[in-house]
C-alpha cells in the first residue's frame, strides 16, 4: 500500500462549510469571522389555508402525489433518457453546436501506463471546494509513493467577483502547500515543478496545456474569464505570487477521474461526476468524430468530455426545477445538472417544502423566514435526514429546525419531508444511471463486443456520490433495470477516491517537458 499522508482537517473529501461551523472566511485578510446567530422569524400562513396540523398534513398530500407523478421515472422514461442521451453525444460529436453535448475533445490521448516516475502536483478548482495535491510517483513497482493533499471551501464572494481575486486565491494556496514539501518528495535539480490543474467547468480545450472557458456554472459569476485561456490566468497569478511552477495538463474533473482510475484498472471506459455539479467522459475512437476531420492520434483514441450536465432531451421536470432554473444564474442551461447534482437536490426540495407550508401549512400556522432563502436547505441536509430510520424521525425535525427554522414539526410532516426528500433522490439517482446506460450504448452500438459481454468499469467520482448511500442505491438499481441483471454484472460502477487529483498529476506526467525517467 503506498504511504498516504492527508493533510486535510476534516476527514471526507466534502469540508465542513465554514459558514455550518458559524465562521465566514474574509479573502482579503484571511482571516475566520463568527457569524451572528439570527432569530428564527416566521410569518403566517394566510388564514384562508390556515388549518390544524393534523389537518395540513392531509392537505399537503396532493402536492406529494403530483410531485410522485411528475418525478416517476418508470423503465420506459429511463429507456427513452438513455437513448436521447446516445442520440445527443453522436450529435455532438457530428458537428460543434449541432446537440446540448458539446462532445469536447481533452487533448489527452495516451492514458497512464502505471510507468511515471517523480514529483507532480495537482491542483482542482471544483465547484465546493479548491484542491492542491503532490504525488511521488515510483513506476511500475512502486506506482505511489507517497502523495499529500489539503483542501480549502471557496469563500462566497471569490465565486462573484473578478478573475484576478480568484486565481490569486488560488495560487496562493498553491503557494504555501509548495513551502511545505517534505523531503519525501524529489525533484530532480534544474527542473520547474509540473501540475496538472484540474478544472471542472465546461473549457474549450485548445490543446493539453490551454483551454477556453465557455461559462461559468454552479452557481459562480466571476467576471472577465469567459473567453480567456484558463492556464494563462493561472500562469499569472503564480507569477504575482512568485511562484515559477508549469501547468503541463489542463484536464476536466471527469478527464482526471478516468486518467486516475485508469491507472489501476484497464477496464476502466467511462468516468462520471456527481458533486457540486456533473460531467461525464469516456474513451472515444479518432474515426467516431466526424467533426474532427484530419486529426489523428498515435493510439487511434481520445478522451471525450461529454458536458453531459447541458443535456435537456425528455427529462421529467416539475414546476419546482422550473422555477429554480428561472431564477438561476444560467436560465436555460445545465438542466440535468440542475436536475441530478448536488447542488440543487436540496434546493428543489426547499422549494416544495416551501409551497406545502405556504398552500397547506405542513408546518402548521407558520411559514418560517429561513424557508424562503435560497439554497439554506443543502444537499448534505437531505443525506442525513434520509439515514433517519428512528420512528418519530427526530434527526428529520433537528435539521429542520436547525437549517429552515421549523421550530416544531409534527411526525407526520417529517414523514412527508422525508418522502420529498427521497422522491427527489430518486429522480436524480435514477436520472444518473439511464446517462451512464446511455454512454455505454454508444460505445457498444459503435464496437460491437467493447462493453457488453466483458468486464467494464465506469469511474465514479464526487461528494454527492461519495456521501450518499440512497443516491448510489437508485443509480444503481436504474443501470441494472435497463441493462437487466445478467449484462449488468459485468458493468461495475465503482467511486475513485481522489481519482481526479492523482489523474491530473499522472496527465502532467504523460506531458511533461523534461523525461518522465529520474
Ligand atoms: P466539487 O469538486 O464540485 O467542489 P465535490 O466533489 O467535493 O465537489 O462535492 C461537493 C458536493 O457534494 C457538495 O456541494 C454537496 O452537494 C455534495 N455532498 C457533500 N457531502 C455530502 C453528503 N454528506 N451528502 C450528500 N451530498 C454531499
Ligand atoms: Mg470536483
Amino acid at each position: 500500500m503506498p504511504a498516504t499522508h492527508h493533510l486535510l482537517l476534516c476527514p471526507s473529501s466534502a469540508p465542513i462549510p465554514l459558514s455550518l461551523l458559524g465562521l465566514e472566511m474574509s479573502a482579503a485578510v484571511g482571516s475566520f469571522t463568527a457569524l451572528v446567530p439570527q432569530p428564527a422569524t416566521r410569518r403566517r400562513v394566510a388564514w384562508a389555508t390556515r388549518c390544524s396540523v393534523a389537518g395540513s398534513v392531509a392537505a399537503a398530500s396532493p402536492i406529494l402525489k403530483n410531485l410522485h407523478l411528475k418525478c416517476a421515472t418508470p423503465l420506459p422514461v429511463l429507456r427513452h433518457i438513455a437513448d436521447a442521451m446516445a442520440a445527443d453525444m453522436r450529435a455532438g460529436l457530428a458537428a460543434d453546436g449541432a446537440s446540448d453535448l458539446k462532445m469536447i475533445l481533452s487533448y489527452v490521448d495516451s492514458l497512464p501506463t502505471g510507468n511515471e516516475k517523480g514529483l507532480f502536483y495537482a491542483l482542482d478548482l471544483g465547484g465546493t471546494n479548491f484542491r492542491v495535491l503532490r504525488v511521488q510517483l515510483g513506476g511500475k513497482d512502486n506506482r505511489v509513493v507517497d502523495t499529500e493533499f489539503e483542501q480549502v471551501s471557496i469563500p462566497q464572494e471569490l465565486m462573484h467577483g473578478s478573475t484576478e481575486e480568484l486565481f490569486d486565491f488560488i495560487a496562493s494556496g498553491l503557494a504555501r502547500f509548495v513551502a511545505k514539501e517534505g523531503e519525501k518528495f524529489r525533484l530532480p535539480q534544474g527542473r520547474k515543478r509540473e501540475i496538472g490543474f484540474t478544472f471542472s467547468f465546461p473549457v474549450k480545450q485548445t490543446s493539453i496545456d490551454s483551454g477556453i472557458l465557455i461559462k461559468w456554472t454552479k452557481g459562480f459569476a466571476v467576471s472577465g474569464t469567459a473567453g480567456k485561456d484558463v492556464v494563462a490566468c493561472l500562469n499569472e497569478a503564480l507569477k504575482r505570487q512568485g511562484m515559477d511552477m508549469r501547468v503541463s495538463a489542463l484536464v476536466n474533473d471527469a478527464v482526471g477521474t478516468l486518467a486516475g482510475a485508469r491507472y489501476w484498472d484497464d477496464d476502466v471506459m467511462v468516468a462520471v461526476i456527481l458533486g457540486t455539479g456533473t460531467n461525464a467522459c469516456y474513451i472515444e475512437h479518432m474515426d467516431a468524430i466526424p467533426k474532427l476531420q484530419d486529426l489523428t492520434t498515435g493510439s487511434g483514441k481520445t478522451i471525450i468530455n461529454t458536458e453531459w450536465g447541458a443535456f435537456s432531451t425528455g427529462l421529467p421536470l416539475t414546476e419546482f426545477d422550473k422555477d429554480m432554473d428561472k431564477e438561476s444564474i444560467n436560465p436555460g442551461e445545465q438542466i440535468f445538472e440542475k436536475t441530478i447534482s448536488g447542488m440543487y437536490l436540496g434546493e428543489i426540495v426547499r422549494r416544495v417544502l416551501l409551497k406545502m407550508a405556504e398552500v397547506s401549512a405542513l408546518f402548521g400556522d407558520y411559514v418560517p423566514d429561513k424557508l424562503s432563502v435560497p439554497f439554506v436547505l443543502r444537499t448534505p441536509d437531505l443525506c442525513a435526514m434520509h439515514q433517519d430510520d428512528s420512528e418519530d424521525l427526530e434527526a428529520v425535525d433537528l435539521i429542520l429546525n436547525d437549517t429552515v427554522g421549523v421550530t416544531r414539526s409534527s411526525p407526520d410532516a417529517r414523514k412527508i419531508v422525508a418522502e420529498v426528500c427521497d422522491t427527489i433522490v430518486k429522480r436524480g439517482g435514477r436520472l444518473a444511471g439511464a446517462g451512464i446506460v446511455g454512454i455505454l450504448q454508444k460505445m457498444e452500438q459503435d464496437s460491437k463486443g467493447l462493453i457488453f459481454g466483458k468486464r467494464t468499469v465506469v469511474a465514479m467520482d464526487g461528494g454527492l456520490y461519495e456521501h450518499y448511500p440512497q443516491y448510489r442505491k437508485y443509480l444503481k438499481e436504474s443501470v441494472t433495470e435497463l441493462l437487466g441483471s445478467e449484462a449488468s454484472k459485468n458493468v461495475i460502477i465503482e467511486h475513485t477516491k481522489d481519482g481526479s487529483g492523482i489523474g491530473a498529476a499522472l496527465l502532467a506526467a504523460i506531458n511533461s517537458k523534461y523525461s518522465t525517467e529520474v
